[in-house]
């Protein structure tokens, strides 16, 4: 319907590809995307398929924007960084600007085994984008996509380079035919190794190219390939998966989704980079932040933002690596800053926040 808000030629050179069509269009716009962090990856997925018209986009992200975010995701400014928004929340306030004629649904918590079923049922995703810089995460959306058969567009970066697959469950390997399962020890990531805002852009656009294929009704087109670059040394390589399908796989031959279900699933504290860990106990739900500012009042300067409680403590513990600073959300987590020690974590948490 035309109006002036939104003029019906909006997705015309979209729809022009004959490869899209006004069909293919017609799908898109009544389609549902849920994008599972909204880093660099997840911004320039998220900006492409609100642009495309995408009618329904669920952005998950359970971190707050900051500045060394902002040289490569491009949905965020230094006001949201000097308010230390949450980056579902900031990406969502700026997505409505660029396209007010979709939902888009911010959700600001961690996808874990206790909230990735519900998640899906609640918003029923044609496509899964897995936009995220952990491999805990990454498995268990592999998990989710072959266990519920949604399609899963995957995306990784690191540095200059990066790649992307999709998998279709049923008809291509899964990330774990290919990639078999985390590293034992901690691997590189954008905070350690660095990253160029291309890179990521690269592979987000090859992400979000799969999953427009997809909601556009076209999974025939789908790639079967895993698409390697290096844009710093302009190489591409791109490997052909029809024979990778792991006879094997415990996810996709076995059906053993051990990072849904299974022991790979404890994530009461994780890694989460830039010498962070997350502690999220079992069975805490949510947290009234008001009562929790008063309670961490007394051990350093804290404040309330809108969705979080955020501050440093007074007492810097001798084997931090610098002075902790504390992010508690309302779905019960806290990123404690300043250590890479679990159970240094565990302890500052249980000391100052409870279990
Ligand atoms: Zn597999």
């Amino acid at each position: 319907m035309y109006s002036e808000d939104h003029p019906a030629d909006r997705y015309h050179r979209q729809a022009l590809v004959p490869d899209i069509g006004p069909d293919g269009q017609r799908n898109i716009s009544s389609s549902c995307a849920m994008i599972v962090g909204v880093g660099a990856l997840g911004c320039a997925a998220a900006d492409h398929l609100a642009r495309a018209g995408v009618g329904r986009l669920i952005l998950i992200d359970r971190d707050v924007v900051e500045w060394t975010n902002l040289h490569r995701q491009c949905l965020f400014d230094e006001q949201d960084a000097r308010e230390h928004a949450p980056k579902a929340l900031a990406a969502a306030r700026r997505l409505s600007r660029v396209n007010s004629a979709i939902s888009i649904t911010p959700e600001v918590t961690d996808l874990t085994p206790r909230n990735a079923r519900s998640m899906v049922d609640r918003h029923r995703p044609a496509v899964l984008l897995d936009s995220t810089d952990n491999f805990q995460t990454r498995f268990l959306m592999n998990d989710l996509a072959v266990r519920l058969k949604i399609p899963l567009a995957y995306a990784g970066v690191l540095a200059t380079f990066g790649m992307a697959m999709t998998v279709m469950a049923g008809s291509t390997p899964c990330l774990r035919c290919v990639f078999d399962g985390p590293p034992t020890t901690p691997g590189e990531t954008c905070d350690t190794a660095g990253v160029i805002g291309p890179a990521a852009g690269f592979a987000a656009s090859m992400q979000a190219a799969e999953a427009i294929k997809i909601l556009a009704g076209r999974a025939d087109a789908v790639s079967n390939r895993l698409v390697r670059f290096d844009l710093w040394r302009s190489t591409h390589t791109s490997i052909d998966l029809s024979d990778s399908r792991r006879a094997d796989c415990p996810c996709c031959s076995e059906g053993r989704y051990e990072f849904l279900d299974g022991e790979a699933a404890d994530t009461a504290a994780t890694l989460c980079g830039r010498g962070a860990v997350q502690i999220w106990p079992g069975g805490v739900a949510s947290v009234d932040l008001g009562s929790m500012l008063n309670r961490l009042s007394p051990h350093g300067s804290f404040s309330l933002t809108p969705v979080t409680l955020r501050g440093t403590l007074r007492e810097t513990p001798a084997d931090a690596d610098g002075p902790i600073e504390l992010t508690v959300f309302g779905d019960g987590r806290t990123i404690v800053r300043g250590t890479t020690r679990v159970d240094l974590a565990r302890s500052i948490h249980a000391r100052y926040i409870g279990s």
